[in-house]
């Protein structure tokens, strides 16, 4: 992409409005704009970033068995009355009418629509276990949206949904998901911590939200330390197979947000060395919900014996555009923003120094051609701007190389390469700089 044709409007400025960082480095960074109190267009870079946390999150549901569909962000009144959160809901869903004088809503989430498509396309246990998925714009009118796209009004959240026969394999279903998010955080180059959550009135030890830990959370969050270096499941890992180790490991250790933190049980279990008491970020939940649906809305399969069993369901959420937010919380310097190679925008920021000068313009030709040939993503700085306001830019979108392009080291056929995260710079001949790049565009999206 060239800069000279792309939509980047950075600005220098911290906008008043923005309290914590993430907020403020999106709108400098040209990420979004704010169109509605908690309602945001995404601009061309920070589509890309949500773009690839999408991918990430299809991509580790897919391999966890998940299947993905598309429902409609508007939904029919009657179908929450099946199930009595239509009045139960209060003042967050937005309510709607259309010109039949038909009453309509705009989705907050999804468990009711999913049952009633369960209900009319699956009927026998031999479909289960199944595992139903989206990523679809959510509205919640919330009393205070704030802090950017952490906390919105609008926003994107993957929602997961699980059928099976009975409890036991419902917490198979869980499990399973349990393992997806820890390699989906993980790959975000995020640390998020299961933590038992609260599981209102059905009880049960099956709810679990993954939590950011950052000084800016909203939630106060105890946590055993110990947790900050416990291994993630790695690509071997078998869906089909037992995960009870992985989760037994996760969520064994203390953890929990403070609706449901127990200082004593945190003072008896964990060493005071190992206490730590901060902030977080609700990055996902998940959830086992038993037939908290299906009962209310007659959702059964046949079983094996011949009858119909009420089933057992279970979801799974995951906030996609939040979670931007959060992977800048944790990742970002005094000059900008640092993004994790897997979820960065573009790969490479290529920087021509001299603008107008022909050797200079023919070598970052040259340079983006070769580049983008090969796959790698390659935002090229071709304006007129001065070198100081390049590199500030750069800085502040936080891309992980900088290829630095200039006429006094081009004469001996030299490069600058810098890597945003560490701040190291190296000057290189030119083939060893592509070269260098093209193997680490490889490693990172392998
Ligand atoms: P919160 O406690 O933060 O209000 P929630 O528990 O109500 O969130 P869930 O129903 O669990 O949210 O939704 C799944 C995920 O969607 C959450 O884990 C969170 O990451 C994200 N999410 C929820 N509300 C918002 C919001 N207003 N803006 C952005 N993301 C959100
Ligand atoms: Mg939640």
């Amino acid at each position: 992409m060239r800069l000279s044709r792309y939509l980047l409007p950075t600005s220098k400025d911290n906008p008043a409005e923005a309290q914590i960082v993430s907020h403020r480095l999106m709108l400098r960074a040209g990420m979004i704009r704010q169109e509605a109190a908690g309602i945001y267009a995404w601009l061309p870079l920070g589509l890309r970033v949500l773009r690839k946390i999408e991918a990430i999150v299809r991509d580790e549901l897919n391999r966890a068995g998940a299947v993905e569909l598309l429902m409609p962000t508007l939904q029919l009144a009657d179908l929450w009355r099946e199930s009595g959160r239509y009045d139960a809901y209060g003042p967050e869903m937005l309510r709607i009418r259309d010109r039949h004088e038909r009453e309509l809503l705009y989705g907050p989430t999804n468990e009711e629509m999913i049952t009633e498509i369960f209900r009319a396309t699956v009927r026998s246990y031999r479909d289960l276990p199944m595992n139903l998925y989206q990523v679809q714009w959510k509205f919640r009118d919330e009393q205070r949206p704030r802090f950017g796209v952490l906390r919105g009004r609008e926003f994107l959240m993957k929602d997961g949904y699980s059928f099976d026969l009975d409890e036991a394999g419902a917490r198979l279903s869980y499990q399973r998901m349990f393992v997806a998010y820890l390699r989906m955080f993980a790959r975000m180059g995020l640390t998020a911590i299961p933590m038992r959550a609260e599981t209102g009135p059905i009880g049960g030890d099956l709810s679990h939200e993954f939590i950011v830990l950052a000084d800016t959370g909203e939630s106060a969050v105890y946590v055993d330390r110990e947790l900050l270096s416990l291994p993630i499941p790695g690509d071997d890992v078998d869906y089909q197979g037992d995960l009870g180790t992985w989760v037994d490991a996760w969520a064994t250790p203390y953890a929990a947000t403070e609706d449901v933190h127990e200082a004593e049980r945190f003072e008896r279990e964990v060493p005071a060395e190992r206490r730590m008491q901060t902030r977080g970020i609700e990055v996902g939940q998940i959830f086992y919900f038993g037939t908290k649906y299906s009962a209310p809305m007659k959702t059964t399969v046949t079983g094996a014996d011949g009858n119909d069993h009420l089933i057992h369901g279970g979801c799974y959420g995951v906030g996609v555009s939040r979670l931007i937010g959060a992977i800048i919380e944790a990742s970002h310097d005094e000059r900008g923003i640092v993004w994790p190679d897997l979820v960065a925008p573009f790969h490479v920021g290529l920087v021509n120094l001299q603008q107008g000068d022909e050797q200079t313009d023919m070598a970052c030709d040259a340079l983006y051609t070769e580049l983008t040939r090969a796959g790698v993503e390659v935002l090229y700085d071709d304006t007129a701007e001065r070198a100081g306001g390049k590199f500030a830019t750069m800085d502040l979108i936080g891309l992980p190389w900088q290829l630095v392009v200039g006429p006094r080291d081009l004469k001996q056929g030299l490069v600058e390469l810098k890597r945003r995260a560490t701040g190291e710079r190296e000057t290189l001949p030119i083939d060893t700089a592509l070269a260098k790049l093209l193997k680490d565009a490889h490693r990172a999206a392998h």
